[in-house]
């Protein structure tokens, strides 16, 4: 049974917005264009933030997809100021907090926070406070445990809402709702209980990345009613984007690098471990650069301190696990370099964006090698083992759960490596469609790797492979992702694959002989084209939305019939699947056609169908 919840998508890629919410004569126009300027400190607003506040104002649910940096916290901050009352507002680090009510206190806006960490007498006065008449309070930010665990916070927020002095709840990064996100937090899981014991009150929940999946675990866990969509492209024109082979001599590569393109300038190497950080800094800085390491084991003195040093300039960059950057606001990176491979394509995006928030270009650069692939597998299995399971309860359910997770996150993995692989698509093009985004690759305008890349390309009939592809989805009754799929094709024997194997015996390892990209490429072709269907399921479980690959049965007749022939394109070099080494910088303003077409040939006419671009699906 696949799922719909009720979405309202208002806003599009392209920036139209529904008329309703580009009216300007609400009650409170005036007075918010007065606290933007005046409190905050603005000229004018973003793109969209003024639609999001009326909407949210008007008393609907809202979620937003916005880009790291687009301004989400404008739109419940300013609200927050000119209603009655306190805004709650859960974020999931206590860092990114405190940051945030640094901010708001030099704007004169009283906003506190409580964590569990914080000492008891201090939460009992600040308890005091909420549930006095005049509370000064216009913001209390609370992690998510937080609103888990304390009855003495659940009890002052319902005191609140009954003397009607709890006009907004925010989720911010709401993505660590989802355990498809790249950064799930269990304790997000139970914030439901928000919408069942405030029903009246609007929820804002905001996020940087959210695929489809993504955001209907969000409107479903917390109970959203009619929610509001307002989604911004998610495309960084500014950025470029390029994946090179990781060698032995890595550091040197990536010193040369920097040193050729980035010379004194800011940026961060993104690691997999503490110790690399530590490893790469070292070398970075015997090198002659200003770098310097920040992960987890530090303590936060000491993370403040890098940090502090890296926004006043006397530290250039970064050697970081991904702990570093929720919340950074340095306007001014000019490259992101990882080190290895991200844990997903949403990670990923993300981790770039940090990169030319001024909106001048900036380098993404990521250095991939499938030895790093095996270790963040390991990474994952290891750590899912350690993690206490986010259902309590029945034994048999916990290991299913785990179980699933496990799946999950294997499966984002290899969405990555499978990004890494491909040497022929447009790079934004296969990080767009993984946000649901249409992309025209032309407008890339070389500023990736792949589109840069001049060689040519030689077209090959795939259409057995395509065949023997869907009938091993068929073969599986259409219940595995795409990633599942592409594995079992090749042969993999890891522990999920192994689990279902008789049910694929026959063509188990069909895929063998082709190369990764390869099989891939056909298999999001034949989504695209509609041969195969990706469709959002719930599990049964626990009601996680999960993808599983579809056959649409009138297509695949075509296919298996012998009457639909499919070719792509591929490079004519012997070794297709060699990275090249160049380094994509950003735009310089040419426009190639870079464009890859497709073609579709009809066995009775023998004519060309349609040449359409290469729209690979995630
Ligand atoms: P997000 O949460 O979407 O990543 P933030 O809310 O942290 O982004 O905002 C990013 C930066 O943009 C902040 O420094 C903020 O002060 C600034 N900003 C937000 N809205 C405006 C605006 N209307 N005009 C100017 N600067 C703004
Ligand atoms: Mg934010
Ligand atoms: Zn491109």
């Amino acid at each position: 049974r696949s799922y719909t919840p009720k979405l309202i998508e208002v806003s599009y890629i392209d920036g139209s917005i529904e008329r309703k919410w580009s009216n300007k004569n609400f009650s409170w126009t005036k007075k918010l264009e007065y606290y933007n300027k005046k409190v905050f400190g603005n000229l004018s607003f973003r793109p969209n933030q003024e639609e999001i506040i009326d909407a949210t104002m008007s008393g609907h649910d809202v979620f937003v997809l916005m880009p790291t940096g687009g301004g989400k916290s404008l739109t419940y901050q300013l609200p927050a100021c000119i209603c009655r009352g306190v805004t709650l507002v859960i974020s999931p680090l206590v860092s990114l907090i405190q940051d945030q009510i640094m901010h708001l206190l030099q704007a004169n806006i009283s906003a506190t926070y409580l964590s569990a960490t914080m000492e008891w007498s201090e939460q009992q006065e600040i308890l005091r406070e909420l549930n006095s008449d005049c509370c000064k309070f216009k913001l209390l930010y609370v992690t998510p445990e937080k609103v888990a665990k304390s009855d003495v916070l659940l009890g002052c927020l319902e005191s609140l809402y009954a003397r009607d002095l709890l006009p907004r709840i925010i989720i911010d990064e709401a993505h660590c709702v989802s355990q498809w996100g790249h950064d799930f937090r269990p304790d997000y899981l139970g914030l439901g209980i928000l919408k069942q014991k405030f029903p009246t009150t609007p929820i804002l929940a905001l996020t940087a990345t959210a695929t489809a999946c993504v955001k209907e675990d969000v409107v479903r866990t917390l109970g959203l009613s009619n929610c509001i969509v307002f989604r911004q492209s998610f495309n960084r024109p500014n950025l470029s984007y390029s994946v090179i082979p990781k060698a032995k001599k890595c550091l040197e590569d990536i010193d040369k690098f920097i040193k050729e393109n980035h010379f004194d300038e800011c940026g961060i190497v993104y690691c997999l471990s503490r110790m690399d950080c530590e490893k790469v800094a070292e070398k970075l800085q015997e090198y002659g650069h200003k770098a310097a390491f920040y992960h987890g084991s530090m303590d936060t003195s000491e993370r403040a301190y890098v940090q502090k040093q890296w926004s006043k300039d006397e530290i250039n960059i970064i050697c970081a696990t991904v702990a570093f950057g929720m919340g950074i606001n340095k306007p001014d990176v000019r490259f992101v370099i990882h080190h290895s491979i991200p844990k997903s394509i949403e990670g990923y995006h993300q981790e770039c964006g940090r990169a030319g928030r001024d909106g001048q270009p900036a380098s993404c650069v990521l250095y991939y090698s499938y030895a790093d692939y095996i270790r963040v597998k390991h990474m994952i299995i290891s750590s899912i083992m350690e993690q206490t399971p986010p259902t309590s309860g029945c034994n048999h359910n916990d290991v299913t759960n785990s179980g699933m997770v496990l799946e999950t996150n294997t499966d984002n993995l290899l969405q990555m490596v499978s990004y890494c692989e491909n040497d022929v698509d447009c790079r934004r093009l296969l990080q767009l469609v993984h946000f649901g985004e249409k992309f025209d690759s032309t407008n890339c305008q070389k500023t990736c790797d792949n589109c840069l890349k001049v060689r040519e390309l030689v077209e090959k009939d795939v259409t057995e492979i395509a065949k023997q592809l869907v009938e091993l989805v068929k073969s599986t009754r259409q219940q595995f992702s795409l990633a599942h799929i592409l594995e079992v094709f090749r042969g993999s024997l890891s522990q999920i694959v192994k689990k279902h194997r008789h049910e694929t015996l026959r063509l188990h390892g069909a895929g063998k002989h082709l190369l990764k990209g390869e099989a891939s490429r056909v298999l999001r072709h034949l989504v695209t084209e509609d041969v195969l269907v990706e469709e959002v399921k719930k599990s049964d479980l626990y009601g996680t939305v999960i993808s599983v690959l579809k056959v649409n049965e009138a297509k695949a007749t075509d296919l298996l019939s012998g009457r639909k022939i499919v070719t792509l394109r591929f490079p004519s070099s012997s070794k297709p699947s060699k990275l090249s080494k160049r380094v994509a910088t950003p735009a310089k303003g040419v426009l190639t056609d870079a464009k890859l077409n497709l073609l579709q040939w009809d066995n009775s006419t023998s004519q060309p169908l349609t040449g359409v671009d290469l729209n690979l699906s995630a």
